[in-house]
């Protein structure tokens, strides 16, 4: 087999302030594969970057047929390696492409997902690297990893496999029993219509693209192909609620899981229509909906079927947030969507999301304004978060890097895993606001939930509080209290030194340097503590 590993490429900066020398990884591993009859070579491409002479790259390239074309990658020259492969694939279409060295090894995901590479050899390359350039079947190397991108379901079998969910058996009553102890024989039908829910989905991926949700990517992602958006029919929905309500007749609300399921008005209405012809009795329904779908007919049809209520993703009331996110919506029609469902006395669980990376104070007040409307209007829940999650697949996750992460051990293991709980905010006064909350809202709502006796603390009996709290938070860092940043909440914070400082500052610059800083990030204890606030995340 014709074999070329190319050695890892820095940047020429970066050569110009080394030594550079030949690549022995992959001139030891062509001496290998030549020892073993196959017909390798090695290439560096530094040399030729930094004396402009001898074979360039794309000349290696074209030299020969090869079959394998493998790249050494480092940490430091991970893009331009990535370069040089995006380069083999369009010069050298049929050569099987290959990455190994540390970088490879240790990020194995990023190169397979994001590179046109097959396949990672694991450590020292020769024997997976022999193997492979063999023949030996993949699964059978010791060494390997690669990536098979995955299938997507066709309709077919979407239900096919949608209709195998043995809904019967099901322990649905045990959860329900669970949380109806809590309230010891005091629950009211509400709180049982509430806690007795199953929950039923019919479609594949929500097509909307909110760079904060991975619903449109897994899928698409994991095929790496465009997937079309498939959904259960009407008819296959009705009959799975048939097997529910047989098997478990204490059941009192369907929610439709479907991240969108509003997304298609004639199909909703299909579905209400014979759920009406169906009559269910006391059975009511709940699903997820965006305000910009919904329409006064839509509406009508879903109050008819007994719709109870919807969650709107509502995120935001800044329309500069709602478009840094991509949720396609603005405000004018959130506001729009909620009075529709008020009309049609339909409840509303909203939620929010109070900061993005581009956030500022002023789009917090905008939201905080906005949901206080509703807060105290018993037609609706606004569910409050803090900030967004950069969760993998998502496109806040792949665009950004400023976050607040902890390290946990793996039990009864040598591992870490990291845990990145919320994108932290370009604009410093909002950063001060998300650690502020982040580190407080906890202790603040304990003590609420023993003063009002709150039993199970469900967003709704909490949102209020919390907006109340973020608006407190965004008042004193603005200094409309006549003192940005109070001593305590640095104590609390375990910045007690810095806040020290900070009183015997003239008050103007306390307004600009509100944050310990240090050069490229924030100083805070979170990475250290392994702190997680239960009421600051999703
Ligand atoms: S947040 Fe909702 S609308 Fe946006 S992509 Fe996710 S599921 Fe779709």
């Amino acid at each position: 087999m014709k074999v070329l590993l190319i050695g890892p490429h820095s940047r020429k900066e970066d050569a110009e302030r080394s030594f550079m020398a030949p690549a022995l990884g992959v001139i030891r591993l062509a001496g290998y594969l030549n020892a073993k009859g196959h017909e390798a070579e090695a290439f560096d491409p530094n040399l030729p970057m930094l004396t402009g002479a001898g074979e360039s790259f794309e000349e290696a390239l074209a030299k020969k047929e090869w079959d394998f074309i493998g790249f050494s990658v480092l940490e430091e020259t991970l893009l331009k390696d990535f370069q040089n492969m995006y380069t083999a694939r369009r010069q050298c279409p049929k050569a099987t492409l290959i990455a190994g060295g540390i970088e490879a090894q240790f990020n194995y995901q990023t190169v397979l997902d994001k590179s046109p590479c097959e396949y990672v050899i694991l450590s020292e390359g020769e024997t997976a690297l022999l193997d492979l350039v063999n023949g030996m079947p993949v699964h059978k190397i010791k060494g390997i990893v690669f990536k098979s991108n995955a299938l997507p379901l066709s309709q077919e079998l979407f239900n096919e496999a949608t209709a195998t969910i043995n809904w019967e058996d099901n322990p649905y009553e045990e959860y329900w029993d669970y949380y109806l102890s809590k309230y010891n024989n005091k629950a009211t039908a509400e709180n049982i219509q509430e806690i007795c829910t199953v929950r039923v989905f019919s479609r594949n991926r929500c097509p909307i693209g909110c760079k904060f949700c991975s619903s449109t990517n897994q899928i698409t992602w994991g095929a790496d192909a465009a997937v079309p958006v498939i959904s259960a029919t009407e008819d296959m929905l009705i009959h799975t609620i048939k097997r529910i309500m047989n098997a478990h007749p204490r059941v009192k609300t369907i929610y439709l899981t479907d991240d969108d399921f509003c997304i298609n008005r004639r199909s909703v209405i299909r579905f209400c229509q014979k759920v009406v012809e169906e009559d269910f009795g006391d059975l009511s329904f709940m699903c997820f909906a965006r305000a910009s779908d919904l329409t006064d007919d839509m509406c009508a049809w879903m109050k008819k079927a007994n719709f109870r209520r919807l969650n709107v993703g509502i995120e935001s009331f800044s329309g500069k947030v709602l478009e840094e996110m991509n949720k396609r919506c603005d405000p004018v029609k959130n506001h729009a969507g909620l009075a529709m469902l008020k009309r049609h006395h339909i409840k509303a669980f909203t939620n929010i999301i109070l900061t993005t990376p581009g956030t500022t104070l002023d789009d917090i007040q905008v939201t905080l304004d906005g949901a206080m409307q509703y807060v105290d209007d018993p037609n609706y829940h606004v569910g409050v978060t803090l900030a967004v999650k950069p969760l993998k697949g998502t496109e806040f996750n792949e665009q950004h890097c400023n976050f607040l992460s902890a390290v946990e051990p793996v039990e009864g293991t040598r591992y870490h895993i990291r845990r990145d709980d919320i994108v932290l905010c370009d604009d410093p006064q909002a950063r001060e606001f998300q650690l502020r909350y982040w580190y407080t809202i906890d202790d603040a709502i304990s003590e609420e939930i023993d003063r009002s006796d709150i039993r199970h603390a469900v967003a709704s009996n909490l949102s209020l509080f919390k907006l109340r709290y973020a608006a407190f938070l965004v008042e004193e860092i603005r200094g409309r209290a006549g003192k940005p940043t109070a001593l305590r909440d640095y104590q609390m914070l375990g910045l007690d030194e810095f806040g020290e400082k900070l009183e015997k500052m003239p008050y103007h610059e306390r307004q600009t340097i509100d944050i310990p800083e240090t050069t490229g990030g924030i100083t805070h204890p979170s990475s250290s503590g392994g702190n997680k606030s239960v009421h600051g995340s999703f």
